[in-house]
């Protein structure tokens, strides 16, 4: 069986442990391979090839730096059916979606290829008599990024494009689930021109994990995953010095007010709770129409919609999405959907125990539609992160909003109305990190940043955009005078600018 190695120093690398985690074909419910799975000499390994390597990098020019992402980015998209025929045998999401998830990473490249002018530091002339200030950005060493599932290509993208860049050098740990391609954009990297061991692929569970955390030459830790996890990464990451930023679950809010686009409606929320069997952090998972005649025509229309979706196999181009990642995330939607039954929630549309004709052993699951869902429900509280629509009925745009405010999860969230004003108050009051206007995803574009509050982002700083730039750099301030002949008289008291 195909075995999926370390890619350490501008190679693939065998592992030591002895120890392999399944990738599996969600589509068929087959192993197709086995990824190596590190322990904490191989992580050690590897940061030590990345110390030597960084400081070469980092004294190359930031115009050098930018041509091998320019190269990349040639590759990508000469790569890309290469690349998502294996992302989506990996994940399960179809090969249209994949694409999306590798284009959406190729931006933040090309955003990357912008360094040497996001690099460009302050400058002061004259700040005191013959005293110029100026400060700059400087990389911080070694940093390492540890990725979900869902985005197997474009967090990895979100991350390395921008810290080599900076001039850093990396360690990818991706999701030991699909880990094919992040193993593939390193070696196109190489190909790119990247010098060896400027960013390499250590492939592991909670031992590489904890190394990453420990290792004292690692300077900065980026995470993507589950809130649990994410709160534990930044709570261990930081005790150890390290700066981290550690993005975390999600429960997006649709508000539908009774003056939105209904058909718009209906479309957007077919494609944003089904699409990628709702595996995704910005997914659309709750609707709350506003009003009864709104509540009724939206889910008269979903449920009928919702008969429209095909469910298929990643290759199959027809389909609108594919199987989850495995069988115990589909067990585990599953029982959520019983917990809302459970909770009294009404059940419109019930997918459990979805079958496809010739590929019974897929992990797929039907698109479920949930009405009366009320916000004191776990099912309605907890990311379910599956194909699962809940509708929450709320009476006006106030109680609407509120949902979305008090939920523990702040990632992302959209308001559906022709009110501009309505739209421009809910968007500057909700207690959600990204907002979309009749927007489903509001996924910000690369050269914006990417982030949730409350437990969907532990720490300050962004993915991404100029604040994925500051988190990658430290800033350094010099104050300088030369030698003029006059001799200042000697003082004790701290310089002022009088
Ligand atoms: P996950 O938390 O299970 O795994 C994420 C990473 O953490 C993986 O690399 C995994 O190997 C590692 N990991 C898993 N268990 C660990 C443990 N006990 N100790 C240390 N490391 C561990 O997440 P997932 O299932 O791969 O991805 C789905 C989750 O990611 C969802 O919650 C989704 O909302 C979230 N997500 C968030 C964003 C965002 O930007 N906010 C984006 C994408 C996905």
């Amino acid at each position: 069986m195909r075995t999926v190695p370390h890619y350490i120093s501008g190679k693939t690398v065998e592992g030591q442990s002895g120890r392999f985690g399944d990738i599996y074909n969600p589509s068929t419910g087959e192993v197709q391979a086995q990824v190596q799975l590190a322990t904490q000499d191989e992580l050690s390994e590897a940061v030590a090839v990345a110390v030597a390597a960084q400081q070469g990098w980092s004294a190359t020019n930031p115009q050098r730096r930018a041509r091998v992402m320019f190269k990349f980015k040639e590759l990508l998209e000469a790569n890309m059916d290469e690349l998502a025929a294996i992302l989506s045998s990996e994940h399960g999401k179809v090969i249209a979606d994949s694409k999306g998830d590798i284009q959406r990473g190729l931006e933040v490249i090309e955003f990357a290829c912008g360094i040497p002018h996001l690099l460009k530091g302050e400058y002061t002339e004259g700040a005191g008599p013959g005293i110029d200030v100026f400060s700059v950005r400087q990389p911080l060493g070694v940093v390492a990024g540890i990725t979900p599932f869902n985005f197997p290509a474009m967090i990895p993208m979100w991350m390395f494009g921008v810290a080599i860049a900076c001039g850093n050098a990396f360690i990818l740990k991706p999701s030991e689930k699909d880990p094919t391609v992040p193993l593939r954009l390193a070696e196109l990297m190489t190909e790119a021109g990247l010098p060896n061991g400027v960013l390499n692929v250590v492939h592991g569970d909670k031992t590489a994990v904890d190394a990453i955390l420990t290792h004292p030459d690692i300077k900065a830790v980026s995470f993507v995953g589950s809130s649990d996890i994410a709160h534990y990464v930044y709570s261990n990451g930081t005790a150890n010095g390290k700066r981290v930023q550690a993005m975390g679950g999600a429960k997006n809010h649709g508000i539908i007010m009774p003056d939105a686009d209904m058909d718009q409606v209906i479309a957007d929320f077919s494609g944003a709770a089904y699409g990628s069997a709702g595996e995704r952090c910005m997914a659309l998972p709750v609707a709350v129409p506003v009003g009864k005649d709104t509540a009724d025509e939206f889910v008269s229309r979903m449920k009928e919609e919702v008969g429209k979706l095909k469910i298929g196999i990643s290759t199959d181009a027809e389909a609108h999405y594919g199987p989850v990642v495995s069988s115990a995330h589909r067990e585990k939607i599953e029982n959520y959907i019983k917990m809302g039954v459970d909770e009294g929630a009404d059940l419109v549309v019930d997918g459990r125990g979805h079958s496809l004709q010739g590929h019974e052993n897929g992990f797929f699951i039907g698109p479920t539609l949930f009405d009366n869902v009320t916000p004191d429900m776990q099912s309605y509280q907890e990311e379910i992160f599956g194909p699962v629509l809940q509708v929450v009925r709320a009476e006006n745009l106030e109680e609407a909003a509120s949902l979305p405010s008090r939920h523990q999860y702040g990632n992302g969230v959209a308001i559906f109305t022709r009110n501009g004003l309505a739209a421009r108050e809910f968007a500057s009051k909700v207690n959600v990190g990204m907002v979309g206007i009749n927007v489903p995803i509001p996924v910000p574009v690369a050269y914006h940043t990417f982030g949730g509050w409350k437990r969907s982002a532990f720490g300050d700083v962004n993915q991404h955009g100029p604040e994925g730039v500051r988190f990658y750099t430290k800033v350094k301030t010099m104050t300088q005078r030369w030698p003029s002949g006059d001799v200042d008289d000697q003082s004790f008291i701290i310089p002022t600018m009088q």
